[in-house]
């Protein structure tokens, strides 16, 4: 018997849809605006497609309006950017994603400081990270921010918190990192070059995993109580040859130590759509009161 409550991602990715659905209603209500995000999907990947499609039937059901646009492999960086230019000036667009990976021929760093920060809800832009790191007021990476909501639903007040988060991605870890600072936890970053990492992990009463090797944190790195959030998603071959998905955690081991955990599927990654509609009505409200 696992004795960390499981902290359920998706029921807590539904109550934050519900709240930006209603947030949606009242500003329609009293401003008379529909907030629209674009999504730009470049080639045929197929975990992009269903990406997108998630993302679109989950825009839609906040009671947003979904803009897909689909280009060809083939897009030359100078389409994309003719768009994007499109997108930055349309009215109608309150948010911006451009799905990646992007193709070869296209220089991602290009694309994203193309968006307009005001509409850039990955929080990708420079200009946003900079905000971010700046404890500024600024649109926060989906992902990160999820693991936020996640954490605080078993732990309301994360101030002075021991954090160790694993992974210093752009996406992820530099920015968990970040707003675990702004939480005023005492937050180390271990990455691959980490001298005893099970030691390090040790320390931390909150733990974020965001490392893409299946089940690489152990039970025993585990502080008895610790939060422990798990972003990976890694897909690995059972031993019925079956494919399934697990974490960077190993789940049924951590699960016996830890305090609270999220599962995966069904912790972290529901989150991401969740804040990314957030970040779309907050855009949409920055924007109106701007103009
Ligand atoms: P990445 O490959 O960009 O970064 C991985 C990080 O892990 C690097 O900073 C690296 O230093 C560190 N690392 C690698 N090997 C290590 C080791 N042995 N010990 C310690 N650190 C090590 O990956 P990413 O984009 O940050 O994604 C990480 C994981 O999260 C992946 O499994 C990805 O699929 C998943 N992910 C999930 C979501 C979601 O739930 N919605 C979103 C983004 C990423």
């Amino acid at each position: 018997m696992a004795a960390a409550r499981v902290i359920d991602g998706k029921a807590i990715a539904a109550e934050v849809r519900r709240s930006v659905a209603a947030e949606v209603e009242q500003l329609k209500n009293e401003k008379g605006l529909t907030p629209g995000l674009a999504v730009v999907l470049v080639g045929e990947d197929p975990a992009s497609q269903v990406y997108v499609r998630n993302k679109a039937r989950q825009t839609t059901e906040a009671g947003m309006r979904s803009f897909e646009h689909r280009l060809p492999a083939s897009t030359s960086e100078a389409e994309l950017l003719s768009l994007i230019d499109d997108l930055n000036r349309s009215k109608d667009m309150h948010g911006i994603l451009v799905q990646l990976p992007l193709p070869p021929q296209i220089d991602t760093r290009k694309v994203i400081e193309a968006i307009d920060p005001a509409k850039d809800v990955d929080g990708f832009h420079p200009i946003n990270v900079g905000r971010l790191s700046a404890g500024e007021r600024s649109l926060v990476p989906c992902t990160p921010a999820g693991c936020i909501i996640l954490a605080k639903s078993v732990q309301p007040e994360l101030r002075g918190l021991e954090a160790v988060v694993i992974g210093r991605s752009n996406i992820v870890g530099k920015p968990v990192a970040q707003l675990l600072l702004r939480e005023d936890c005492t937050v180390t970053v271990a990455h691959s070059r980490t001298r005893d990492l099970p030691g390090v992990v040790r320390r931390a009463d909150l733990v974020v995993a965001a490392v893409g090797r299946p089940e690489m944190v152990r039970g025993d790195w585990i502080k008895p109580g610790a939060i422990v959030i798990d972003v990976g998603i890694n897909r690995v071959e059972g031993p019925d040859g079956k494919s399934r998905l697990v974490g960077d955690v190993a789940y049924e081991e951590v699960a016996q130590v830890a305090g609270a955990i999220t599962p995966v599927p069904g912790g972290v990654g529901p989150m991401t759509i969740a804040c990314l509609l957030k970040n779309t009505v907050a855009a949409a409200r920055d924007q109106i009161a701007r103009a």
